[in-house]
């Protein structure tokens, strides 16, 4: 095992000169490893002689793997607006950098400017809450769910929920209504058949444990055919009959009408304020468009009785989401509504859009087969079920290619397309206007090479 004996020393190995300049801790622990799988090797028999160069090329390329950002942009071309696993509602860079400015200076976040005292973290997003949707008070936790979670927690404790058995969803990552609220600490009073609640399932239900009734927006999928629901207006009607609290946790939530008559039966953020619920929640970065964030709002009494709940303090958000959901609602406020990338691709027409597909074709022309198609695309992330939204999709076509193995070779260059009837699509409901001429670079050099 002589070669055992030539494998270098740490102490020696890590002076090379390739290293100059990096950070020597993690030189010398990338270093380790790669010698003990050396030794490995050698006493495994895998290697014959050991070549230092590429050694040290090894150690080069782990570092570089390690403190390269794992997280990196994409281009969204699935059309899919509210995409979970790409990232969700995009921000404004306008917001960001007001952001940008809050937390990188001393700020007011919880500091009374006025009477020089401690002020209220809540104040500033409740006050823009307040006057945008009409409510008595607000509060932002750090998501939807833990909005659920803390609602449940503060007014449910071994009391009543009563929800409709067709409303006890699992939206994606494992969140399960009935297993939110066990854990809450809420007793789940089911009522109604998988397809059919009546209002006076609600009213039956209700005995002198219950605390609560709860409406779950079905968020990711429907019910077609022979079924129906209590809309939320009567569930407050009843509620507030029996001197219940009503709860409507509206998973996506839109602050205003969509286009496309896409919440044909489901009414607005601003719509439901008018029945005068007692608490609504909803997530920051679904349609409303903004940041991570659970949104509740409703009646002071409650919210005040929440704010005193413990767990408040381990679901609080920071200054950043607080500025990012502030400038969203004054855009809201200020109908500015282009500021919000959501509701700006969303709205979209069809025209523009198949003006900017036809352009990348004709820009394309010398390089690959594509056609500019008519196609349908949805929202996504748990919005609107089921509901299809016009869009235009440029297909592209590359010598004997199969869909799935260009849609490959597109995602490995960033780039995430759809593949509809074998064929790949981009669709321009989701590509930034900015990103038009980065497919192309894209494409251009892909098929080049493949040439
Ligand atoms: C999406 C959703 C949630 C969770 O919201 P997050 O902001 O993702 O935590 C909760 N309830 C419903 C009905 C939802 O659709």
């Amino acid at each position: 095992m002589i070669l055992l004996k030539s494998i270098p020393k740490v102490d020696k190995f890590i002076t090379h000169k390739a290293f100059e300049g990096l950070s020597k801790t993690l030189i010398t622990k990338l270093t380790k490893e790669v010698l003990e799988n050396l030794r490995n090797n050698i006493l495994n028999e895998k290697i014959k002689n050991i070549d230092e160069n590429s050694l040290v090329d090894e150690v080069l390329q782990k570092y570089e793997e390690l403190t390269t950002p794992s997280l990196k942009n994409l281009i969204n071309a699935t059309g899919i607006i509210v995409h979970t696993n790409l990232g969700r509602s995009l921000l404004d860079k306008k917001s960001l950098e007001k952001a940008i400015s809050i937390a990188t200076s001393y700020n007011n976040l919880e500091y009374n400017l006025k009477e020089g005292k401690r002020g209220e973290r809540y104040e500033h997003i409740s006050k823009a809450l307040k006057a945008l949707t009409g409510c008595e008070d607000a509060l932002v936790v750090n998501n939807n769910a833990s909005a659920v979670f803390l609602i449940l927690n503060t007014f449910c404790k071994d009391k009543e929920v009563v929800v409709s058995r067709g409303e006890l969803v699992e939206i994606g990552g494992s969140f399960r209504v009935p297993e939110v609220m066990a854990q809450s600490g809420a007793i789940l009073k089911e009522i109604g058949t998988t397809n059919k609640t009546h209002l006076r399932d609600y009213e039956n239900a209700i005995n002198e444990k219950t605390s609560m009734l709860m409406k779950v927006h079905k968020s990711n999928y429907s019910i077609e055919g022979f079924s129906s629901e209590v809309d939320f207006e009567e569930i407050v009607k009843v509620a507030s009959d029996n001197n219940l609290i009503n709860y409507y946790d509206m998973g996506s939530g839109h602050m205003i009408d969509l286009p496309f008559n896409l919440n044909a039966n489901e009414p607005s953020i601003l719509q439901i304020m008018k029945y005068n619920p007692s608490l609504l929640s909803f997530s920051g970065d679904k349609l409303l468009g903004s940041v991570q964030a659970g949104i509740i709002i409703g009646k002071k009494e409650l919210i005040d009785k929440i704010k005193k709940n413990q767990l408040l303090r381990m679901l609080r958000v920071d200054k950043i989401t607080l500025a990012l959901l502030e400038d969203t609602i004054n855009s809201y406020l200020k109908n500015e509504l282009e500021n919000i990338p959501t509701l700006k691709m969303l709205h979209t027409t069809l025209e523009t859009l198949e003006e900017r597909a036809t352009n990348l074709k004709e820009r394309l022309k010398d390089t690959c087969n594509c056609e500019v198609i008519k196609t349908q695309t949805m929202i996504g992330g748990g919005t609107t079920p089921n509901k299809k939204i016009p869009s235009i999709g440029l297909s592209l076509e590359y010598k004997n290619y199969k869909a799935n193995k260009l849609e490959e070779l597109l995602r490995k260059n960033n780039l995430i397309s759809r593949i509809e009837n074998d064929r790949v699509i981009l669709d321009f409901r989701t590509i930034l206007e900015d990103e038009i001429e980065k497919i192309e670079i894209i494409l251009k050099n892909l098929f080049t090479k493949c040439n």
